[in-house]
């Protein structure tokens, strides 16, 4: 009686221990943020710069992502359900984002300084849809509840914020988001490839971003030196090419 007793006790301050695993962040509740900072962020480009100013290269992108998004659904691991969006801003300091949820932003200057035809732009999509289809935003969260447990304490909007402006946390999450960066750029190039695109014309993107870059052998904090990823994507290439059957 006494042994039960105390085995229900241990069992209940275990329930209790803080050390049990990080409160569940939900794909709900990122996705939910997401969108709500993505409103934010096409707002801000609507009234500081032009949203959708062009129409010839708002199709051109919308038709690339399309034909992404169409492969998308067949491949495996990848997220479904999503509600995909896309808009282009001329403001020159937005390269590409894609948010949570498949909330895609194109920056017209970054696609014109880098002169993208359509295969190295539907690689820059391509890349930038696999976060939405690889859970980027939710993995990240789940990355930085284990490193920063305080945080399960906290509601998701606060963690969600600190992810983007907690110096401390930044720092811990920095190779977690250097690996997530790798991904995107491998299934990236493998969804475009499966679309149809060629594997050379996808790597010519990352060798623009090389040419382009006088920095292009240095890491930067969460993103890998222009040069390593060329450098990958030319090893994926190989890959690709020796799978008997592989599409080419
Ligand atoms: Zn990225």
């Amino acid at each position: 009686m006494a042994f039960r007793r105390l085995a229900s006790l241990v069992f209940f301050a275990l329930s209790a221990c803080p050390m049990l695993p990080a409160q569940a962040v939900t794909r709900e509740e990122v996705e939910a943020g997401a969108a709500k900072l993505y409103a934010e962020r096409i707002d801000e480009a609507r009234q500081r710069f032009e949203l959708d100013a062009d129409p010839v290269f708002l199709a051109r992108v919308r038709r690339i992502a399309a034909s992404l998004i169409e492969r998308s659904a067949l491949e495996p691991d990848a997220a479904s359900g999503l509600a995909w969006e896309i808009h282009t801003t001329t403001d020159p300091e937005e390269n590409a984002s894609c948010m949570a949820g498949g909330k895609i932003l194109v920056g017209q200057t970054y696609v014109r300084n880098l002169a993208l035809n359509d295969a190295e732009l539907a690689m820059l999509i391509a890349h930038e849809m696999e976060h939405a289809l690889l859970q980027h935003n939710l993995k990240e969260a789940q990355e930085a509840l284990r490193l920063e447990p305080e945080w399960q304490q906290q509601p998701y909007a606060s963690l969600e914020y600190a992810i983007d402006h907690s110096e401390s946390l930044m720092r811990k999450l920095d190779a977690f988001d250097v690996q997530q960066e790798f991904d995107a750029d491998r299934e990236g190039m493998r969804l475009a490839v499966h679309a149809g695109w060629p594997a050379a014309g996808l790597t010519n993107y990352f060798r623009k971003l090389v040419r382009h870059d006088p920095m292009a052998n240095v890491d930067r904090r969460e993103h890998p030196a222009p040069a390593r990823r060329w450098r990958a994507a030319q090893a994926l290439v190989r890959e690709l090419e020796q799978k008997p059957g592989a599409p080419s």
